[in-house]
């Protein structure tokens, strides 16, 4: 499938797990993609990965917290490749702690990687989408963000706020042809899930009616409708994809 030929996405936190598929998902399916992660050698070897695949990359190396790395990032991406059309919100942290003990700087941290990072990115990719008319914008919130999570406090704020976020630039921009979506995954094997406790894993297989924990690959495709042309007409959602864990 090419349908995002001649698409240009940025997708953050690109280097490993969700991110790592999201990107290689959208180059398969035609776009250039602008991979982003702090570590600048992670993202070339998620890039390369995809240009070894005949398909197109380029790899960043950015702190989406950081306003100045942000902005110097997107600038990059204009020159090298051209204005994006595509972003994809998914560079994200935990630091979990129980909130009577949670410090400041773990809340701040999460906050400002996973909520700021993506406002951030939104507003520098925003004013080329606007003046293109043309925009698709995905942020990775979750389930967490939707129910909550005890020890997950600076998480579920984050990710709750990212669908506040969602639902206000669908409505800022949706006028412009600039859609903004969000997905809420479950629980997804990758780095960020690799030390779940063996009777929480028990628990989510049981109480998912897909018996199973999720993959990259099962939000991967998701991802690059909602980045499609096909989507125009889907905007200020949040698609939980979880097997069924919170039906
Ligand atoms: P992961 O394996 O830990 O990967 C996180 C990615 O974010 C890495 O590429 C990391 O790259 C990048 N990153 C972290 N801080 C960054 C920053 N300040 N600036 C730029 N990039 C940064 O996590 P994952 O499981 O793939 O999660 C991806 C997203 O999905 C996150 O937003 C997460 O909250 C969300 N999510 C995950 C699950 C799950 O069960 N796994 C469920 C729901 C939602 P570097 O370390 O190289 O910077």
């Amino acid at each position: 499938m090419n349908r995002l030929e001649n698409r240009i996405a940025v997708v953050t936190g690109a280097s490993r797990g969700i991110g790592r598929e999201i990107a290689k998902r959208l180059a398969g399916e035609g776009a250039l993609v602008a991979c982003v992660a702090t570590s600048q050698e992670g993202a070339a070897r998620t890039a390369g990965d995809i240009e070894a695949s005949g398909a197109r990359a380029l790899a960043y190396g950015c702190d989406v917290s950081d306003a100045a790395q942000v902005e110097s990032m997107f600038a990059a991406i204009s020159e090298d490749a051209g204005p994006p059309h595509i972003l994809v919100n998914n560079a994200g942290v935990t630091k979990d702690g129980l909130l009577v003990r949670m410090s400041e700087s773990d809340w701040d941290r999460v906050l400002d990687v996973n909520l700021k990072g993506a406002f951030l990115c939104i507003r520098a990719a925003a004013k080329t989408m606007m003046r293109a008319r043309y925009g698709r914008i995905i942020n990775v919130s979750s389930v967490i963000g939707l129910g909550g999570g005890a020890g997950q406090a600076n998480y579920a704020a984050s990710k709750a706020g990212l669908i506040g976020l969602t639902k206000s630039v669908a409505k800022e921009l949706g006028a412009r042809g600039v859609t903004c979506n969000a997905i809420a995954p479950g629980f997804i094997e990758s780095d960020m899930t690799s030390d779940l406790p063996q009777d929480f894993r028990d628990h989510v297989v049981k109480s998912a009616p897909a018996g199973r924990l999720g993959t990259a690959e099962d939000l991967s495709p998701a991802v690059a409708f909602l980045a499609s042309d096909e989507a125009a007409y889907i905007t200020g959602q949040v698609l939980v994809i979880d097997g069924g864990l919170t039906l």
